[in-house]
């Protein structure tokens, strides 16, 4: 059955580099009918702060992200110990106790000589003694995997035919000094033992991939399918990295940015089909295909998710809405009004209160030193409110009739008095929801 896993770390909130990995996996496991996992990799005990799981999950919630179980690293320790004797007992496995100025020091000196800077494998030099040694003087050394020194092949879901010369990558450290479980071998027993099928990520995790094919094959694991997603780059392919800390969902959701324009965006930028904006995620589930996703950096920018969520809120009834346009202070008899015609008008939800407070207070008029006589007749001739359905055609008519004007003229004077701006929702629909309208009084 097909199962795939999000496995993120909960060291800070997720943002759309991470949402993309979510997704990508999220919609595998749906189309597969498999399952989908939530796996909190949390092995860095101080790094790892209760409060990023519960964000996580929250923002995944938001997204309409359901996951069908959770795993914790953090509760499968004795697993990875496990995992890490046997290949002890392998052979595998070997101490080492070089401090991190030695190891660069090392790496300094391959750079100099135009050499790649792979770990040399002195530990593997080391006698019985030397460790006795060395670990009375340095405390316990970190553990590193023995890579075999061969190509390392595998069928990429985005990348196609990879090949890595193991010679070229440095024995990974797959437990610290402290004896701290890391990620590269935690990963391995947590997707063999859950029997992940199908591992997507980002490609900085290439080179991660092939040293833990040869884990997995140590193992004696079955291998899950791996795809590796571009990064994404900012809108003139700048790196952003540095931004994707103010990318974070809970910020985008914040700005208003809906979640199915966030999803609609994320499941289909960097492939060869087009971004349309989807209403449920089940038309998300049976487009996707991942190997429509191209290896190029993929360019985001978060100005697209604006149109894409107000096209979003237009296709949307009250009922859907109902709760935000309460909490911006509508009253229940005016909220079927005031959506229909706002919601042609917004980018985002977070827009209502404003237009509402326009309606309830009124707008202060703009009006222009030429139009001043001609503002003053049209508003003799206007009601008080309430307004009808028709307020607006009767009005405009009277005012045409008295003073001439026609067309833009006679309209957008009338507009800018009303609502301060020159643009906006439609006058005749508007016209039943505004409570005043300050030139009048
Ligand atoms: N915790 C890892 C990360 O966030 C997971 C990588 C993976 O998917 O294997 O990068």
């Amino acid at each position: 059955m097909t199962t795939t896993r999000f496995a993120p770390s909960p060291t800070g909130y997720i943002h759309v580099g991470n949402l993309r990995t979510a997704l990508m996996n999220y919609l595998i496991a749906r189309r597969e009918g498999g399952t989908f996992i939530l796996r909190i990799d949390d092995t860095d005990p101080e790094r790892s702060k209760e409060e990023y799981v519960d964000a996580i999950k929250q923002d995944l919630e938001w997204l309409g992200l359901h996951w069908d179980r959770v795993e914790r690293q953090s509760a499968r320790l004795d697993r990875y110990a496990a995992a890490a004797d046997k290949l002890r007992e392998m052979g595998r496995f070997y101490e080492a106790f070089e401090t991190p100025t030695e190891l660069d020091l090392k790496r300094k000196k391959q750079l100099n000589m135009g050499r790649p800077p792979v770990y040399d494998r002195a530990a593997l030099a080391l006698s019985d003694e030397d460790k006795a040694r060395l670990r009375a003087e340095r405390g316990q050394g970190v553990w590193r995997f023995k890579l075999d020194h061969e190509r390392i092949e595998w069928t990429d879901g985005i990348l196609g035919d990879i090949s890595i010369d193991a010679a070229s990558v440095s024995d990974p450290v797959l437990i610290r000094g402290d004896g701290q479980v890391l990620y590269t071998i935690a990963s391995v027993v947590d997707d063999t033992e859950m029997g992940v099928t199908h591992v997507v990520r980002g490609s900085d995790h290439v080179t991660n991939t092939a040293t833990q094919i040869q884990i997995i094959k140590a193992l004696g694991g079955a291998q899950p399918s791996f795809a590796h997603h571009s990064l994404l780059t900012g809108p003139q392919g700048e790196s952003l990295s540095k931004r994707l800390g103010t990318l974070s969902l809970r910020d985008l959701r914040a700005q208003g940015v809906e979640p199915m324009a966030l999803l609609s965006l994320m499941a289909r930028l960097g492939s060869s089909d087009p971004v349309e904006l989807r209403t449920e995620m089940a038309e998300l589930i049976d487009g996707f295909d991942i190997e429509r996703f191209g290896s190029a950096p993929t360019k985001f920018d978060v100005q697209d998710l604006f149109p894409l969520t107000g096209r979003y809120l237009q296709s949307l009834p009250l009922s859907a809405v109902a709760d935000r346009v309460a909490a911006a202070g509508v009253p229940d008899e005016l909220a079927d009004r005031f959506w229909t015609v706002m919601r042609d008008n917004i980018t985002t939800l977070n827009d209502l209160e404003g237009w509402w407070a326009l309606c309830r207070d009124g707008a202060d008029p703009v009006i222009e030193d030429e139009d001043k006589d001609f503002v003053a007749q049209a508003m003799a001739l206007l009601p008080y409110a309430p307004f009808g359905d028709d307020t607006w055609a009767n009005w405009t008519t009277a005012v045409k009739e008295a003073t001439g004007r026609k067309g833009k003229a006679l309209f957008m004077p009338l507009r800018k008095a009303v609502t301060g701006q020159a643009r906006g929702p439609d006058m005749a629909s508007l016209m039943p929801v505004l409570q005043v309208i300050k030139a009048k009084t």
